[in-house]
Order: structure tokens, then C-alpha cells, then sequence
């Protein structure tokens, strides 16, 4: 950057130095040329006077070094010339300057010289006698007088080079200092500072950057932190069961369980197992989750429908519990993935049926509107303390540990349903208390942007 600094510098001075120059010297040349054209008049004014009193004898002492001077007769034969043999001069009628003279009393004409380099400034007046008399004088173009000029005008480009130079290398350290000296850690020092006004945007916009950066670095971190707990809950989680089928089936194995305790200890292999089984596909669901939209199909689908496909596969579990599921509602077509809407139902009635009490109820019902579906899950169970409420959609978190694992709870069920619903663009609310029962409020919208294309 200062390589570029310097030479915009350096050719900027110079430049403008040379286009000075240029100017200067036109001015100039025009000033000199019109001191001579006035200064050739006065002379041929005066050399008309001198004429016009003593004749061909104010000739005779004259001494016109850098004029030329004619005098021409009213037929155009020349009289005398300072410079050349008059007898042999030719007729000088047609000249442009002696035609004006004796038109009107006073002519002016320039002609180049065959060689181009040099101009001749002709004046011609009128005398009383009808003779003309008339001045030159050699004008040199601007190309001559440059030719002139060449060395002294070579010297002084030159040392207006090296000056440009050494400005151009003083000013580019000291814009350049600044900048090298700016604290990338704390941009936010040099704000309204003098010296960084106009590079001010960007250290804002280097602020932000940072600020971003760290914010991103605190979410990654975060992330991971989350990952790393998520890995040691699952491993504690398959342990525990895993534990207790190796248990068992040491036992069998070593003959050390009686004939009829032999079916009980199998069936708690079994349940173990699909302890097992149930922890690893929420695992699987949630994992697919994490990765962000990848599992959405978004599908025409009904909430009403699906709820009821969930409350029948529940049936074995309610009755168990004894506890009632009631549906109600209509119709609710939507846009939304067919299998992630039906964890979201899955999850609340199945939880609703575990932790409620013996002889209760769960009321399920779909309503919808112009833009949203609603499911509300109801029950008549044991609550949820107010401090836990935020919590229970943490991974692994559950209230009452021992209820949840007696009911074969995995601690992920609601952590599902948190993510398909914000895959959803909805929301849940609850409404819950000790030992009156608690209510989940789903809220999604019918048709999200996302899901039409
Ligand atoms: P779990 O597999 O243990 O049920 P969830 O993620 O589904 O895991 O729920 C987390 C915790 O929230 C449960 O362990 C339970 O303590 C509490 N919970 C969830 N739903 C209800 C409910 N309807 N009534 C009372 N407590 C509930």
C-alpha cells in the first residue's frame, strides 16, 4: 500500500509541477510577444516621424540593430533597406502590411520564415508624401525559445523530480504511521480521533468483525461444551442398562438363578434391552435434528390425523396406566414433515400418560386458524414444579430421575419435540401444576415460507 501511496504522490507533485510549468512559460511567451508587437509600433511610429522630417538622411546615422527597415515608395519599389540592396529588391505592393498602409495609414502582418523556426512581425505606416516606411523584427516561436531554454529548463525537471521524490517519501510515512500504529485489538480507541477520521468505516467495520468473531468463537465453544456433555450423558445412559443385561446374563450363565426366577430376570434383560433400543433411536432422531433443516420434507400433512394415529399406538400404555386419552378436533391440513409432527404428538401424550396418576385423563386437542395449528396436551397428572419448566427440554434433564427411568423415560423426549418445532417455526408454551396435571401448547404455523416453493 505505501508503494501505491508514494507513487500516486510522487506523479500527483509532479505532474503538477510540469503543468505549471507549461502554463507559466505560455503566459510568458504571450506577455513578450505583445511587449514586442507594441514596442515594434512605437519604433515604426517613430521611424515615420524621423522620415517624414529629414527624408532619405535619417537613414544615414541609423543604427536599427534587431529592426529591419524599408521604405517603400506609393508604387511599391523599395527606397531603402537597412539589410538588403534596395535596387535589387523586388516590388513590395502585394505585402499584406505595405497594402493596409496605404489603404488606411497603418498595416500589421506576420509571416514564418521558410525554415518555420522564426516568425517575422512586419508594422508599415503611411507618410505624407504617399510613401510607406515599414519595421521588422524576428519573433521566435515557442519551440525556439524552448530549444533555447532546453538546459536550464532540464535542470530545474530535474531537481523538481528529486524534490517530488522526497516529498512523496515523507508524506507516505507519515499518512502510512498512523495506520501501522493502530491497534487491530482495540479499534474502538480511534474513534473521532483527528488522525483517523477517514479510515474510521473501516475500523467500525473491523469492530464488528471482531465482536462477530468472538461471538461465533463463544458459540462454537459452546457447542462443543454441549457435545462433550451430550457424549458422556449417552455413555452413562447405555451403561446403566448395559450393566444390568451383562448382569443378569452372567448370572443365568453361571446356573446361579433358580428355576423360576430364571423368566423374571429374562424379562428384565428385555426390557433393559428396549431400554436400550428407545435411547439409541432418540439419539439417532435428535442427532439428525442437530444437523438444521436436512430432515425437512415439507409435505401436505393433517395434525388431526396424525394425533390420532399417535393416541392409538399409545393405547397399550394408557390402559396400562389406566389412564383415558380423549381427542378432540377437527380437520387441520398443513405444511409441515409428516414424521417429525408425529414425535412432536408422540412425545407429549406418551409423557402425559407416564406421568400421570392411575385413573386419569389426557385430553388432546387440534384446532387451527387463518395462519396457525394448534395441539394442546392436557393432563391430569403429577405437574411440574415452576423452576424445572424451563429446563425440561435439556437434554437427559428430568425432574424426578427415578419416575422417568420406572416409566422408561430417556430424558430426550422433549428435547426432540423442541427441535422439530423450531424446524417448524413454532412454539410451545406450558401450563403446570403440582399435582393437578400440566398442559403443552404446540403452535405452528400452517404454511411456513420455507415450505412453499
Ligand atoms: P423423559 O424420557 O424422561 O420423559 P422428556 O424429555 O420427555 O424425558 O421429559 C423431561 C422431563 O420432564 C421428564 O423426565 C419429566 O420429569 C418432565 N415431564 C415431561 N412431561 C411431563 C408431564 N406431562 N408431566 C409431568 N412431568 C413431565
Amino acid at each position: 500500500m505505501s508503494r501505491k501511496i508514494f507513487k500516486a504522490i510522487w506523479i500527483a507533485a509532479f505532474s503538477v509541477f510540469l503543468a505549471s510549468l507549461v502554463f507559466i512559460m505560455g503566459i510568458s511567451y504571450n506577455y513578450f510577444s505583445s511587449l514586442q508587437q507594441s514596442q515594434l509600433r512605437n519604433q515604426t511610429e517613430l521611424a515615420r516621424q524621423g522620415v517624414a522630417l529629414a527624408g532619405k538622411t535619417y537613414f544615414d546615422n541609423l543604427s536599427a540593430e534587431n529592426y529591419r527597415i524599408t521604405w517603400i515608395d506609393a508604387q511599391g519599389n523599395v527606397l531603402y533597406d537597412n539589410e538588403a540592396n534596395s535596387a535589387r529588391m523586388e516590388n513590395h505592393l502585394d505585402r499584406e502590411e505595405v497594402r493596409l498602409a496605404l489603404n488606411k495609414g497603418y498595416g500589421e502582418a506576420e509571416r514564418y520564415s521558410n525554415t518555420l523556426a522564426d516568425k517575422q512581425l512586419y508594422a508599415a505606416r503611411l507618410l505624407p508624401d504617399g510613401s510607406v516606411i515599414r519595421l521588422a523584427i524576428v519573433q521566435k516561436t515557442i519551440w525556439t525559445l524552448l530549444l533555447g531554454f532546453a538546459q536550464p529548463i532540464s535542470f530545474v525537471i530535474l531537481i523538481a523530480f528529486v524534490l517530488s521524490f522526497i516529498l512523496a517519501s515523507r508524506l507516505t510515512k507519515v499518512i502510512i504511521k498512523p495506520i501501522n500504529e493502530i491497534d487491530l485489538e482495540q479499534p474502538e480507541q480511534y474513534y473521532e480521533k483527528e488522525n483517523y477520521k477517514e479510515i474510521e468505516p473501516l475500523l467500525r467495520h473491523i469492530s464488528a468483525q471482531r465482536i462477530q468473531l468472538k461471538r461465533d468463537q463463544e458459540q462454537i465453544e459452546k457447542t462443543a461444551l454441549i457435545r462433550q456433555e451430550f457424549t458422556a450423558n449417552v455413555s452413562h445412559e447405555l451403561k446403566t442398562p448395559l450393566h444390568a443385561i451383562s448382569g443378569y446374563a452372567e448370572l443365568l450363565l453361571n446356573g446361579m438363578v433358580k428355576d423360576e426366577d430364571v423368566k423374571p430376570f429374562a424379562g428384565k434383560i428385555l426390557s433393559e434391552s428396549s431400554r436400550m433400543t428407545r435411547l439409541v433411536e432418540d439419539i439417532i432422531d435428535l442427532t439428525k435434528l442437530d444437523s438444521g433443516g436436512a430432515e425437512m420434507k415439507w409435505e401436505d400433512c393433517d395434525l388431526y390425523r396424525i394425533a390420532e394415529n399417535a393416541v392409538d399406538s399409545l393405547e397399550n400404555a394408557a390402559s396400562s396406566m389406566e389412564v383415558t386419552v380423549h381427542l378432540n378436533g377437527t380437520t387441520a391440513p398443513m405444511k409441515a414433515t409428516p414424521h417429525l409432527l408425529y414425535s412432536i404428538v408422540y412425545n407429549l401424550c406418551d409423557n402425559a400418560i407416564k406421568y400421570n396418576h392411575h385413573g386419569g385423563f389426557v385430553q388432546v386437542s387440534v384446532t387451527q386458524d387463518k395462519h396457525n395449528t394448534m395441539l394442546a396436551v392436557k393432563d391430569s397428572g403429577i405437574g411440574i414444579p415452576e423452576e424445572n419448566q424451563e429446563r425440561i427440554f435439556e437434554r437427559f434433564y428430568r425432574v424426578e430421575k427415578s419416575r422417568s427411568k420406572e416409566v422408561g423415560g430417556t430424558g430426550l423426549g422433549l428435547s426432540i419435540l423442541k427441535h422439530a418445532v423450531m424446524l417448524h417455526h413454532g412454539k410451545v408454551d406450558i401450563h403446570s401444576e403440582i399435582g393437578n396435571g400440566t398442559e403443552f401448547i404446540v403452535t405452528l404455523p400452517n404454511a411456513p415460507k420455507e415450505a412453499i416453493p
